[in-house]
């Protein structure tokens, strides 16, 4: 016999009292939590509503620990971390990227990122037909498989995944998470390009897909007939994009031994030659002395360096010494060349990296040419700046 008691289930959910501060950037928009603006939290690792001092309801959270931020705001919504949750967010970030999907000459873009698609602390890739899920902390983590679970609904045709793990803590940081395992090594296409990835070798893939427009502007033509110098090449995308734009020469110099032998399967998947590609493996500094030395000179220069970097002799970071990147290519620059300087900071905002520019331009005639942000998979938080963190801008220099 049926009874007339309804019985709703509750979810007993920790409640958190945010600061003025931290409400303020909740009401704008921001969703990374910051740990300057909470003190004394009792929990981690968990959901969480936050309220405001007089009480109020502000949004659903969770706090967990990650390189940046203490936790996310995931909705100022009452709403429940289950896998219906995740199915309808990652139905409409698909919806997004619809142009993506029915491309022939693109196969590999970012189909979730993070707080721009409604959850910070999750990004998934797409590589042809397999996926690769990071997760930034450890919450993301503990919830992993009501995440799958739904991505498996949405995504019926992706055929196998693998997970990179983004947080300290654990003993391993890629490994396969479901169905099909990929080729070690596949190729990829991205504007009609081939580049070999592999999704199952730490925590990077063999190319970094946010600089995709980046990228074409080269396939395009921006280094046609000539001379390009890639600088923190990695696997030399930019150079394989240039070389197929048309460049004469590159010359792609990093300072990580393997990157020669992934920047050459970049070549030999395109069926380039290697005799007008050069790899260098080398310090950059170093690299400029050698180039004066030699009385080397190039049309273009690509300067995509990491945030932050520490060798044996020095450390290098963005906010404080792009400057001596620009000042030292400038001398290595034909005249009317190109520098196409970049970063990820996310600490350094449009205007600041260019005054870093400026400041390595030191009075040089100079004219922007262009500039890019980052690409529209890169869905990015519209109320929160600094998740748009790709800045590029393409300078040309009279000398
Ligand atoms: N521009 C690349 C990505 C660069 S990732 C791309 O588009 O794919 C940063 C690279 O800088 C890493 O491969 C790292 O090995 C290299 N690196 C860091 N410090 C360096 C230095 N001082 N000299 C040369 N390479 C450096």
């Amino acid at each position: 016999m049926r009874t007339d008691l309804n019985f709703d289930i509750i979810k007993i959910m920790n409640t958190v009292k945010v600061s003025r501060v931290a409400e303020k950037k909740i009401k704008q928009g921001i969703c990374v939590l910051d740990g300057a603006d909470f003190t004394g939290l009792e929990w981690t690792d968990t959901e969480v509503n936050l309220i405001s001092e007089r009480g109020s309801f502000l949004g659903t959270a969770y706090l967990s620990q990650q390189n940046k931020g203490i936790g996310w705001l995931v909705s100022r919504e009452s709403i429940d971390l289950e896998q219906p949750f995740f199915e309808s967010i990652l139905c409409q970030a698909k919806h997004k990227r619809q142009h993506f999907k029915d491309s022939t000459t693109t196969t590999a873009y970012r189909i979730f990122n993070q707080d721009g698609d409604g959850f910070g602390g999750l990004s998934i890739e797409r590589y042809n037909d397999y996926a690769v899920f990071s997760w930034y902390n450890p919450f993301v983590y503990s919830i992993k498989e009501k995440i799958v679970e739904a991505f498996r609904v949405v995504y019926p045709e992706i055929l196998g995944a693998y997970e990179k793990i983004r947080f300290k803590g654990l003993t391993y940081d890629s490994a396969h998470l479901y169905g099909q395992e990929a080729p070690d090594t596949f190729s990829i296409l991205e504007n009609g390009v081939t580049y070999q990835v592999f999704l199952n070798d730490g925590l990077m893939t063999g190319i970094f897909l946010d600089q995709h427009d980046v990228r074409a502007s080269l396939v395009d033509g921006l280094a046609a007939g000539k001379t390009v110098l890639n600088m923190f090449s990695y696997t030399a995308a930019f150079s394989v994009a240039a070389a197929i734009g048309g460049a004469s020469h590159t010359t792609s110099v990093d300072l990580a031994k393997r990157s020669r032998e992934l920047s050459a399967a970049h070549f030999l998947a395109n069926n380039l030659p290697m005799d007008r590609h050069q790899l260098v493996v080398m310090d950059v500094f170093d690299y400029f002395k050698y180039a004066k030395r030699h009385g080397l000179s190039f049309d273009v220069i690509v300067l995509d360096p990491p945030s932050f970097a520490r060798n044996k002799k020095q450390t290098f970071s963005v906010a404080k010494d792009y400057h001596k990147l620009i000042a030292q290519s400038v001398e290595i620059l034909s005249s009317g060349g190109i520098i196409i300087a970049s970063t990820n900071a996310s600490n350094v905002n449009p205007d600041r990296f260019k005054r870093e520019i400026e400041k390595g331009l030191a009075g040089v005639k100079h004219q922007y040419l262009a500039s890019h942000r980052l690409p529209s998979d890169f869905v990015y938080n519209k109320n929160d700046e600094s998740s748009n963190y790709l800045k590029v801008f393409t300078i040309q220099v009279q000398k």
